[in-house]
């Protein structure tokens, strides 16, 4: 055919209306829809800034079922007395302000054939990409004589709220010289030096409060993230206050009775005032639900968060197994930009930058006394691949140690404002 100047302009502006027309979807809608199945350091971060850079484009719907998010980053302070509780609350108000469709309820179910998310309350939500950051549940049957309905009398304080403001009024409410026993996690468990944190702001507290007290924690692992920095600190600051018992010395042959408020200890009984157990982790359950999980936790590419099951579902944060990043609120918000940056390129054809990684965790020992431990990380093939990293030094001064406790404040209002707005 003979092209005439009429027909190629034609053509030339329908071919232009296609290429910046949006995507048609499936069933007929013109918006693409993300819908976000978790509000915490991963999923409130990822639901941010698709609908922030998009700028309408997308239709972002996040799933969350509080109304307040409290964080685990520096609960353990909150603990030691050094915040209080509502420092540490965030509601998805800005989010919604932002434009993102925040919707209180629970995720049950998803249908990965009509792409669509069941809720508790009865509703469904549907999805062309579906990004879940449900955080972690606990391994049933990982510490004898431990479950769900024991964790009142033995609280996990390994997610945020309630639980932490209850493990804060049993450690309130010990007699004078009781006794504090801590069952450590199996790795990999959320935030490898948390804790360790732990146990010193616990150690903070009593040693004000009930300095005759002691501190057991029975241990699986025969070695713990910043050990030497921790020893270092629990003998400077709490001097026979703490006995750890890794497992070398029985530290994982553990059982508890919630009843008698006893734990075994590799057959040694010992009865306690407050047992704080913390037991082994794995993805939150909407993530098995989904099917998109490996064993306990759901494998993702590295260049974008992408499930390996299914390429419109993508897993972040503590829920994910993705390599080399520890299990931090800093490694999901890392990863859910670029998780959202993947997202949007994918739906909208926006460029989309080389996946880039960073992490730092920052535990305070005792009053401004702050260690750190961090690392870069890049996408591989096979995983997320560590690049270079740092960690604080035993026999720091006193200055330094201060300044990293006060980059750790600073960080903490940087995140949680990068996470909510
Ligand atoms: C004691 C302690 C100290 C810590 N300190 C630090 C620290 O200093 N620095 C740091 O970087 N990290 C720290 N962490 C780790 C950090 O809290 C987690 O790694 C981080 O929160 C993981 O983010 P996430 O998005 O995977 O999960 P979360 O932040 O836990 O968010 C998960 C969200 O999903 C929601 N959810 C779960 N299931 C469903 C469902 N079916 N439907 C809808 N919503 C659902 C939950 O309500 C929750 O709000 C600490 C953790 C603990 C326990």
């Amino acid at each position: 055919m003979k092209l005439n100047r009429r027909l190629f302009l034609g053509t030339g502006a329908a071919a232009a209306a296609t290429l910046a027309a949006p995507t048609v979807f499936a069933d007929g809608h013109s918006k693409p829809r993300v819908v976000v199945v978790g509000g915490g350091a991963g999923g409130a971060t990822a639901a941010r800034y698709i609908a922030k850079d998009s700028k309408g484009e997308i239709a972002v719907t996040l799933i969350e079922p509080t109304r307040m998010y409290y964080t685990c980053f520096f609960s353990n302070l909150y603990l030691g007395g050094v915040k209080e509780i509502d420092d540490l609350g965030h509601s998805y108000g800005n989010l919604a302000a932002g434009g993102v469709n925040v919707v209180h309820d629970w995720a049950v179910g998803v249908d990965r054939d009509a792409k669509t998310v069941a809720l508790a309350g009865g509703g469904s939500v549907q999805y062309d990409k579906l990004i879940l950051s449900p955080g972690i549940d606990f391994v049933e049957g990982a510490v004898e004589g431990w479950d769900l309905s024991a964790q009142n009398a033995m609280p996990h304080a390994y997610k945020g709220g309630s639980q932490t403001e209850l493990l804060k009024a049993q450690i309130a409410a010990m007699p004078d010289g009781g006794t504090f026993a801590m069952v450590a996690p199996p790795n990999p468990f959320r935030c490898p030096p948390g804790p360790y944190e732990r146990v010193s702001m616990v150690a903070h507290y009593l040693k004000s409060n009930n300095p005759t007290a002691k501190i057991i924690v029975a241990d699986p692992k025969p070695k713990f993230s910043k050990q030497g920095l921790f020893q270092e600190g629990w003998g400077n600051h709490y001097e026979g206050m703490i006995d750890w018992i890794g497992e070398d010395f029985g530290g994982g042959n553990v059982s508890v009775d919630p009843a008698a408020m006893t734990v075994t200890i590799d057959g040694e009984v010992t009865k306690v005032d407050v047992c704080n157990v913390i037991p082994a982790m794995k993805a939150g359950r909407i993530a098995e639900l989904a099917g998109v999980t490996d064993g306990n936790w759901a494998t993702v590419n590295a260049a974008d968060m992408s499930t390996k099951a299914d390429a419109d579902i993508y897993v972040l944060g503590d829920a994910s197994s993705q390599g080399d990043m520890p299990k931090s609120g800093f490694s999901a918000n890392s990863q859910a930009k670029v998780c959202a940056n993947a997202v949007r390129g994918a739906l909208t054809g926006s460029k989309v930058f080389p996946a880039k990684f960073s992490n730092t965790c920052w535990s305070l020992i005792d009053t401004n006394d702050g260690v750190k431990v961090g690392a870069t990380y890049e996408a591989t093939g096979e995983k997320i691949s560590k690049v270079d990293g740092f960690i604080s030094q035993t026999g720091e001064s006193a200055e330094l140690r201060k300044a990293t406790y006060e980059e750790s404040e600073g960080w903490y209002k940087g995140i949680t404002a990068d996470m909510f707005g």
